[in-house]
């Protein structure tokens, strides 16, 4: 049976190093940008508030879903020139008429703390990253943590998204892991069993409850569930965590796994956000 990894170790004694690195500097502001609301977003955005608390963060929570996309990117120029903000965070998901790559494009490449301005994922690409959106930093931690050598390494990486799977897969390439990388299209064709079970290292970033299958996974992979989604009332990952605990060596929970870390990482990548600017 594998081992489920669970962060909360490693996450305080994060904590602590960036409570430190944050008293020695002046107050520090996220603005966190919030259209459409789901579960996962609302314990998202809880847990950005109260860890802002604990580290003394200034926390602004923007809730912009009524807003069209000229008054969003609006909001976005002026936090940009806004010289007490030092960082800018999207949460998704956004309502229909937000064009992801209009809003992404529109943020200040230096408080872009999630890494999804176009320069900052041509950084990504070109294996000399500024910012990396905090999710992927998280999933690289809990495969840190495993000690697995991701040289030669088949990797499945499930979704496409320019905030996760995107970067996440150009990042493991860079490292010379062999990435394939599917999406929804894979799935309407009924290749995912095929992609999952080839994998030595299988990351699911879709928030599709249970959409990986146990059996699917072969012996001994490590497995890195990024989804969160909703199943009989309860918060659930991509992959049957259960079933699926008994092939792998290692396996991330849904609470108290990625999205810990997550959390952690904006703040780090907000204090990367002041000292560019210094
Ligand atoms: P997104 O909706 O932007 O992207 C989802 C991706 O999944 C798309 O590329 C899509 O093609 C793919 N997809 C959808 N249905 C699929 C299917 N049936 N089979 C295969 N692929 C499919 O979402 P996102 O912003 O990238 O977030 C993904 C998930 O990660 C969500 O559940 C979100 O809540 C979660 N999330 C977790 C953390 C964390 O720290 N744990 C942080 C951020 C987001």
């Amino acid at each position: 049976m594998g081992r489920v990894l669970e962060t909360k170790e490693i996450y305080l004694k994060y904590k602590q190093e960036l409570k430190e690195k944050l008293r020695n500097l002046p107050t520090l502001t996220l603005a966190s940008l919030v259209g459409e609301k789901n579960r996962a977003c609302e314990v998202y955005l809880s847990s950005q508030e109260k860890l802002a608390k604990e580290l003394g963060v200034n926390y602004l929570c923007l809730e912009l879903k009524d807003a069209c996309l000229e008054k969003v990117i609006e909001k976005i120029r002026q936090l940009n020139e806004d010289k007490n903000i030092t960082g800018i965070l999207l949460n998704k998901p956004f309502p229909s008429d937000w064009k992801e790559e209009i809003v992404f494009s529109s943020l200040e490449t230096k408080k872009d703390i999630e890494g999804v301005h176009p320069y900052n994922l041509g950084r990504i690409i070109l294996g000399k990253p500024v910012f990396v959106a905090p999710t992927v930093l998280s999933i690289l931690e809990c495969l840190k943590m495993t000690g697995v050598f991701l040289e030669g390494k088949e990797v499945t990486v499930i979704g496409f998204s320019t905030i996760i799977g995107k970067p996440l897969s150009i990042i493991l390439a860079n490292q010379f892991a062999t990435v394939n990388i599917t999406h929804i299209a894979t799935y309407r064709e009924g290749h995912l069993p095929f992609y999952v079970k080839r994998a030595d290292i299988l990351i699911s970033c879709v928030g599709r409850p249970h959409l990986v299958k146990g059996e699917w996974i072969k012996r001994d992979a490590v497995v890195i569930d990024v989804g969160i989604g909703e199943k009989d009332g309860e918060v659930c990952g991509d992959v049957e965590f259960e079933n699926a605990k008994e092939r792998v060596s290692f396996i991330t929970p849904t609470k108290g796994g990625v999205g810990l870390l997550t959390t952690l990482f904006i703040f780090k990548n907000l204090i990367k956000a002041y000292n560019y600017e210094i």
